[in-house]
């Protein structure tokens, strides 16, 4: 369906997300890049000769000699895929938002009224978004949010359960891999040995409590009308490198079984045009039945690390249903998010 690649741009390609960036678009049908982004610390130099390579093999020969752009200079591409920090994204997206379509891992505009935040899987009607945007902010491009890493596996989850028997609360505790602090991340001193229930000073629990509401919520006039659901988190860094884990106990309108639940999450498939993207899974939700499935270690890599795994689903004795869910935080959760939403906005004619 694309004749020619589009150039795109990747802000912010030196840290953990945007080299996972640049690795899933190795030899990508439809995206070529263009321009690498990053801070005054590594602009004007080529990328191989300063990154410091977290991710397994090394950068492509060609991005390894491209030199370092200024983040703040918009480049004439197609599209850019942000990996900025939160509060460098505050000014620089908007930026480019002016003058082409942004998809950004950033939290900065995830709750804005006006900004998409989507899972193609999940609510690619949430694009419909984008026509406010542009018609408040005179932007001709466009600025799209993928959710929080630890708060997407919940949704996929989710979304099944709540179509079919109505999600009510949710009590969710989270295990959170070392690689979702960036590059170096936490001290290994802190982390090795050990269980820190603290991420973002409370910023982590609040947008795994918030984020799952604006996700699952319908768009009317232009606006998201939140779903109902009570969320209470607490998260935890944990000494795994890739691989979000998290503990959900959820309470429904309708109490399902257990086989109805898994028979839910298992017969979940994305709609029509976005199962054929080319980052989509082919099982958005893969179910296991082991009682010791799914581990960050075996199951991260499930659908190139863009599916959810699910397993334990059991009774609850405090609320209905019980069950683990595992995402890969960089992939699925990250760079993997960013790019499965750019590749919608071209099946959704957005970028032509
Ligand atoms: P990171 O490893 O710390 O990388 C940050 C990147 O931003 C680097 O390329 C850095 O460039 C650039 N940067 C820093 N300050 C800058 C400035 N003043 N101007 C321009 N560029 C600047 O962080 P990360 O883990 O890749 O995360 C990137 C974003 O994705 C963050 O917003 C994060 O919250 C979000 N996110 C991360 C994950 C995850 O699993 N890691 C998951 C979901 C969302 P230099 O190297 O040139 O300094």
């Amino acid at each position: 369906m694309v004749k020619s690649k589009f150039p795109i741009a990747i802000l912010g390609a030196t840290g953990a997300v945007g080299q996972r960036m640049i690795q899933l678009l190795v030899d990508h049908p439809w995206f070529e890049i263009a321009a690498l982004t990053g801070s005054d610390r590594t602009v004007g130099r080529p990328y191989g000769e300063l990154v410091r390579w977290v991710l397994d093999d090394a950068p492509p020969p060609d991005l390894a000699r491209m030199i370092v752009r200024p983040s703040d200079e918009v480049a004439d591409v197609a599209l850019a895929l942000s990996a900025l920090p939160t509060d460098v994204a505050r000014e620089i997206e908007p930026l480019w938002a002016a003058r082409t379509a942004v998809c950004s891992n950033a939290s900065t505009y995830r709750m804005a009224p006006d900004v998409p935040l989507i899972i193609p899987e999940v609510n690619p009607d949430h694009l419909a978004l984008i026509e406010r945007q542009r018609a408040e902010r005179g932007w001709k491009g466009c600025l799209v949010t993928n959710p929080n890493c630890a708060a997407i596996g919940i949704v996929m989850a989710l979304r099944p359960l709540h179509d079919a028997f109505g999600v009510r609360q949710v009590h969710a505790a989270t295990l959170q891999a070392v690689s979702g602090a960036g590059y170096p991340g936490v001290a290994s001193l802190d982390i090795l040995d050990n269980i820190i229930p603290n991420i973002a000073n409370g910023g982590e629990e609040q947008k795994v409590e918030t984020e799952p509401r604006k996700l699952l919520g319908r768009v009317v006039d232009g606006r998201v009308a939140e779903a109902a659901i009570a969320i209470s988190a607490q998260v935890t860094r944990v000494p795994v490198i890739d691989g979000h884990t998290a503990l959900l106990s959820v309470a429904f309108e309708r109490r399902p079984s257990v086989e109805a639940a898994i028979e839910a999450l298992e017969s979940f498939k994305a709609s029509e045009p976005v199962r054929g993207l080319p980052s989509a899974p082919e099982r958005p939700i893969v179910v296991r039945r082991e009682a010791d499935r799914p581990q960050p270690r075996r199951d991260r890599d499930a659908g190139q690390g863009m599916s959810a795994t699910v397993g334990r689903v059991r009774e609850c004795p405090l609320l209905d249903l019980r069950l683990v869910v595992l995402s890969h935080n960089t992939i699925r959760g990250a760079a993997g998010g960013a790019l499965l939403n750019a590749e919608l906005l071209v099946a959704s004619g957005v970028i032509s």
